[in-house]
């Protein structure tokens, strides 16, 4: 049996380590990870059976990591494999990472039936959230039948997880009122549920009152179906098992309406877009020829000789050209 194929089957039966070594093998950007990277998923994908993809974003310290953890263990509780991934905006640019090097999820961490993937890496060249699909395919691969994935509520990455996953949890803090009414329309209507999070010691009522104000605005301004909006403490549980009834019986209700359906079908759609983007980058990379011709426009687009659209069109003309 070829490396791919030892590590497809132990993921395959539950082995957390090889899911952890598939993970990095598909996340990798090294030319030689590609080949054994796509017979991995070539042999993991048609075993891959979606169960639930949840969204979960937020502010930094609006407590996503210990509502998930939280959450999560309902799911387990309930007999369920649970997976915990995080895409952060961050990787790429800066090298830091929003989402943090803490320790995360200490009760779900300790679970069997839980598989969290730590941060991605620092400072990866392309950014390892590219590949967030693949990943979750993997992980469902692995039998894992709830997949959370995080991330920080920064406008641009939500949009992102919200193409992936069938439902998009939004966590926000009481005393925020005012941000909520600044709040870009977008984030707060791409939300099927919303969770006021630390409705706990003193701030339990005015977390209640944030929630029913919120509540009450969304149905005068919002057609169709109103996002869920609770009151939650992930530290001290209160509310949590509410909610993640909630979020079975969103999904429920979507299954039986025929929309998730519809959502898994343009998940597919994008992450066909996605891929694709992905392999023709790849030939540019790969290719020794196109990739010396990629560095060359490069320089020049850097240099100021060459404007970006037209480097691009170029090196497609080239590639074209080859056939
Ligand atoms: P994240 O950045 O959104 O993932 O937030 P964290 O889950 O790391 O939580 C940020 C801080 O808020 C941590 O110190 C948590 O212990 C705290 N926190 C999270 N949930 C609650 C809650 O329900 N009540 C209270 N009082 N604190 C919480």
């Amino acid at each position: 049996m070829s490396f791919a194929s030892e590590l497809a089957h132990a993921v395959h039966n539950g082995d957390r380590r090889a899911l952890a070594k598939a993970i990095t093998l598909v996340e990798s950007t090294r030319a030689e990870d590609r080949e054994p990277a796509r017979t991995l998923l070539s042999l993991l994908l048609p075993v891959a059976k979606p169960g639930i993809r949840l969204g979960v974003t937020g502010v930094p310290g609006a407590g996503k990591s210990t509502l998930i953890d939280a959450l999560g263990m309902c799911a387990v509780t309930d007999g369920r494999r649970v997976a915990v991934l995080a895409v952060d905006p961050s990787s790429r640019d800066s090298g830091g990472s929003v989402l943090g090097d803490k320790t995360r999820m200490t009760k779900l961490a300790q679970e069997d039936a839980a598989f969290i993937r730590p941060s991605p890496t620092r400072g990866v060249l392309g950014g390892t959230a590219s590949r967030t699909r693949e990943v979750i395919a993997l992980c469902e691969a692995a039998g894992h039948d709830v997949v959370f994935v995080e991330t920080v509520g920064v406008g641009q990455s939500e949009e992102r997880v919200a193409s992936m996953v069938d439902l998009v949890l939004l966590v926000l803090l009481a005393g925020a009122g005012d941000d909520i009414s600044s709040m870009k329309r977008g984030v707060l209507e791409a939300a099927d549920l919303i969770a006021f999070n630390k409705a706990d010691a003193e701030r339990v009522a005015s977390v209640q009152a944030d929630a029913a104000s919120l509540r009450a605005s969304l149905g005068i301004s919002r057609a169709g179906r109103m996002p869920d909006v609770l009151s939650v403490s992930a530290l001290d549980g209160a509310g949590v098992a509410e909610l993640w009834s909630a979020l079975l019986s969103r999904q429920d209700e979507a299954a039986q309406s025929g929309e998730l359906l519809l959502r898994r079908g343009s998940q597919r759609g994008a992450w066909f877009e996605a891929a694709l983007d992905d392999a023709l980058h790849a030939v540019f990379v790969e290719d020794s020829e196109l990739s010396q011709a990629r560095e060359a426009a490069l320089r020049e687009v850097e240099s100021g000789a060459l404007s970006a659209p037209e480097a691009a069109e170029r090196l497609v003309a080239s590639l074209l050209a080859r056939r």
